[in-house]
């Protein structure tokens, strides 16, 4: 149908035939974070710009072109958040969660915003759920959160679709030490350099690395590896790191040019990637970024987490056909013509007392009998509730099973409850 309004480019409209599997997986988002003992957090959707330029990095593809800027009716400069360690990290601070010596376990779920060309997997609001972790400076809690994700991989039976990838990137000096040896390696191929390029080969010659134009993959595998640049104690880091994720069974690949789009990341930086999805290959990804913390106001407290997109791993559970079916309901109420709507009314609120963890449907609006079946049917319902005169007259309701041929009976009120227990199983 044409229609006047229409969606943004790039965003979603999820409809209840589309949803299952969207309340299915925060579900198990839910339950994961619960067994591993984080609490979730509920920052606003929209912060100040600057929050995002000074946390991201100014010379990041997402502060560069993704954001969602504009001024508001005072001319205060906002933006959509396009992820949200950095609102995490403000909203700890400001609500003085990180004290010193203070651990925080902490997850959110929500959507996202960037400017992006939209595509498969790609969209311009997404949504992100992610996990973070304030306070804890040891690899131990990299494994800890690695192993929640994990968890919810297996629990949405995505797990052996998708592939851990580690690297780590040290800590600032080291970092700066490679970040020498690699300007000096891309100056020396200028020529093969693409425009992003060059424009970041003096402001943020790490985030070349993380370009995805076909043309640099070459001069990009060529480039020193980082690992050379490692101090023995970031070395020990991952070391160790690797350590904790082979002892739990969790198999990781080393990616030495896995860098990460966003500045604030230090040590262990991490993605699960899949093949199963084209091009979108990244369904999460995390890593330390202690300097964060300090960054926006935290003195010495360190912090990790991940971020997952889960239209992505919606996308997987689609490509693997674990996507749940709509739901519906399990008790279809409905009245004859010669009843009020008072009684169906009454009754259907009765059924939902009986039947606590039912899905109850009432057929608002009459009709015949024979076309009140037929939505019956249609609604998927198990077991039709149905009251008429002769049912009013002495006090007793019907029943009629919808998914098989069981006869149906007609029960007094207080046989309902288990009558109905008898049709749905329970
Ligand atoms: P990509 O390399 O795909 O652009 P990214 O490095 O920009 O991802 P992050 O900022 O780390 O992604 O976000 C974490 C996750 O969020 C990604 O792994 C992906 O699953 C999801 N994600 C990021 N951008 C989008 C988007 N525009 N649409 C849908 N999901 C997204
Ligand atoms: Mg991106």
């Amino acid at each position: 149908m044409k229609t006047q309004f229409t969606r943004l480019r790039g965003m979603a409209d999820q409809l209840p035939a589309t949803i299952a599997p969207w309340q299915l997986l925060e579900k198990a988002v839910r339950n994961a974070m619960s067994a591993y003992g984080y609490g979730e957090m509920r920052t606003p959707i929209i912060e100040r710009t600057n929050l995002f330029k000074r946390s991201i990095g100014e010379a990041t593809d997402i502060v560069e072109k993704e954001m969602y800027t504009f001024p508001d009716r005072h001319d205060e400069l906002l933006t959509l958040r396009p992820e949200n360690t950095a609102g995490c990290v403000r909203a700890a601070i400001e609500n003085g969660l990180l004290q010193p010596g203070s651990v925080n376990r902490v997850w959110y779920t929500g959507p996202m915003f960037r400017y992006e060309r939209p595509q498969l997997g790609r969209q311009r609001q997404f949504f992100q759920t992610g996990a973070e972790v304030y306070g804890l400076a040891g690899p131990a809690i990299e494994a800890e959160l690695i192993l929640l994700s994990a968890r919810l991989w297996r629990e949405l039976g995505i797990f052996d679709a998708v592939q851990l990838e580690i690297n780590t990137l040290g800590d600032t000096d080291d970092r700066a030490t490679y970040r020498e040896l690699l300007v000096s390696y891309f100056k020396e191929h200028e020529h093969l350099l693409d425009e992003d390029s060059l424009r970041r080969l003096d402001r943020n010659p790490l985030r070349i690395l993380d370009s995805k134009n076909p043309t640099m993959q070459e001069v990009i595998a060529g480039a020193p590896a980082l690992r050379s640049s490692l101090s023995e104690a970031s070395n020990e880091h991952f070391e160790q790191l690797k350590a904790l994720l082979a002892a739990s069974g969790i198999e990781a690949i080393e990616n030495p040019r896995l860098v990460r789009g966003l500045d604030y990341y230090s040590h262990t930086v991490f993605e699960w990637t899949t093949d199963k999805l084209g091009s979108q290959s990244a369904v999460c990804a995390g890593g330390r970024y202690d300097g964060l913390l300090e960054q926006l106001g935290a003195k010495n407290m360190p912090g990790v987490g991940w971020a997952f997109g889960m239209e992505r791993v919606i996308g997987l559970m689609d490509v693997l056909e674990l996507t749940p079916a709509q739901s519906t309901p399990d008790i279809f109420v409905m009245c004859t013509n010669d009843v009020s709507p008072i009684h169906s009314l009454a009754l259907a609120e009765s059924v939902r007392q009986l039947m606590p963890t039912s899905s109850v449907l009432h057929n608002t609006g009459a009709g015949s009998l024979k076309s009140q079946f037929r939505k019956a049917d249609k609604s998927g319902a198990a077991v039709a509730v149905i009251v008429g005169a002769a049912e009013m007259d002495d006090g007793t309701v019907t029943l009629k099973p919808l998914l098989d041929k069981a006869e149906q009976v007609t029960v007094t009120k207080e046989g309902l409850q288990s009558a109905l227990q008898g049709f749905l199983g329970g």
